[in-house]
């Protein structure tokens, strides 16, 4: 049994091919130049090319001494030259050997590198090499790396410190990057207040805000916080109105079916909203249409569901406006710790820990419970329409693959 034998929900995939087919018809191409040092986290808008060979020149990768393989004939050559790091060497004379330091550069006239201690020296302090040498070894040649003219990092590449590091080993100062992409978050619902505040009878806090607002942040966003929404037609209108320029709207609440949804009405007033209902759990209800042209993702408002739809459909939509392709997670198969036996209609997304080796789910997986994803240490996807035994093989997808 599939999803697809359930008319009326959308498959993950389907949703996310959606999404994803939205993204490109709706991609950011300003970009702007940033320092190395504030790079982190953001878009490669150009690739990056190597305007130097790497490493530059040939150079040890050992402390020992260098030679012209066809100048050792078994008999200790003398030492002509000491190379340091960052030492402008001499051509090696003829003969004779050059006591030489990791990454140091190779003289003009040696091809290899014995590394110290497999030589002897005598009393007069020539280098006497003990094993067998082979042309070349220890020498980390010009360009093994990369070569002039080479792409390094394709356009569309998430910078990271490995990244940030590369492009640094190349000399670049500063990286033209995808602008960042403004995104205003809205959490609707009367029953809403903020930390700080006093409860009053049927309130709770608003937990999505910050949630959210933590997390686009993490993703490179620029974010326009429009606060709580009260279940109002008038305010949400007025709300919206003030929203500025944005790339997206992203609200959470209020797209259950059948309960009286203020900002869907809004939002359908100037300009149209879909109602998908998605194959998964948590997460069912997710909203995508837009308002006066900015695309709105409306989110689910229990914040376990808010974490799944983010995490696995709207991150990956954001990432992919900005032009990275590989916006989707990685999982990998690990033996389940528990027993399934009901199969479900929908893809159910476990938040769930490693424990010896097995997927085991936190308790209590109902979608209003947060904590459930702070005790885990990633989601364990559960196919629709199957059943597990212990030992049974199914998808992790870990936390920090989506968090960042
Ligand atoms: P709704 O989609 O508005 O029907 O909300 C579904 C459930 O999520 C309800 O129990 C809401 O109280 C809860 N909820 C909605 N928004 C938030 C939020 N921002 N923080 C915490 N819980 C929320
Ligand atoms: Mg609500």
């Amino acid at each position: 049994m599939s999803a697809g034998d359930h008319p009326g929900l959308l498959p993950m995939e389907a949703a996310l091919e959606r999404l994803l087919a939205l993204a490109d018809a709706s991609r950011i191409d300003e970009s702007e130049p940033v320092s190395l040092a504030d790079a982190d986290g953001r878009i490669l808008a150009e690739p990056l090319i190597a305007t130097l060979d790497l490493p530059p020149w040939p150079n040890s990768a050992m402390d020992g001494y260098a030679l012209r393989l066809a100048d050792w004939s078994g008999q200790p050559l003398p030492v002509s030259q000491r190379i340091q790091a960052g030492n402008a060497p001499l051509p090696l004379q003829p003969g004779s050997c050059a006591r030489i330091f990791t990454g140091a550069p190779l003289p003009e006239g040696a091809d290899t590198v014995e590394m110290q201690e497999n030589v002897e020296l005598d009393e007069a302090g020539c280098v006497y090499f003990r094993e067998p040498l082979s042309i070349g070894q220890n020498v980390r040649a010009q360009g093994q790396e990369t070569r002039v003219g080479e792409c390094v990092l394709p356009a569309g590449t998430r910078l990271g410190p490995i990244e940030l590091g590369l492009a640094a080993s190349l000399g670049a100062a500063q990286l033209w990057v995808r602008r960042r992409l403004c995104v205003a978050v809205l959490s609707t619902g009367d029953e809403l207040v903020e930390p700080g505040q006093a409860l009053g009878p049927g309130q709770i806090y608003n937990s999505n805000r910050r949630l959210l607002i933590a997390w686009l942040l993490r993703l490179g966003c620029a974010v326009v916080d429009a606060g709580i929404l009260p279940d109002d037609l008038p305010r949400i209108r007025t709300a919206l109105g003030a929203l500025g320029e944005v790339d997206l709207i992203l609200s959470t609440g209020g797209v259950s079916v059948g309960e009286a949804d203020f900002l869907g009405m809004a939002l359908r007033e100037a300009g149209e909203l879909t109602l998908w209902k998605l194959a998964i759990k948590p997460g069912k209800p997710l909203t995508f249409g837009h308002y006066q042209g900015v695309p709105v993702i409306g989110l689910p408002g229990n914040p376990a569901s808010t974490l799944v739809t983010f995490g696995l459909l709207a991150r990956p939509y954001m990432l992919r406006r900005l032009g990275v392709q590989r916006v989707e997670p990685l999982g990998f198969e690990v033996p389940a710790g528990f027993v399934w036996g009901k199969p479900g209609k929908r893809r159910e997304y476990l938040r769930a820990r490693l424990e010896n080796g097995r997927v085991v789910p936190y308790a209590n997986q109902s979608s209003g419970v947060l904590r459930s994803a702070a005790w885990a240490e990633g989601l364990a996807e559960v196919m629709e329409g199957s059943t597990l035994a212990e030992g049974d093989m199914l998808r992790f997808i870990p936390l920090s693959e989506i968090l960042g």
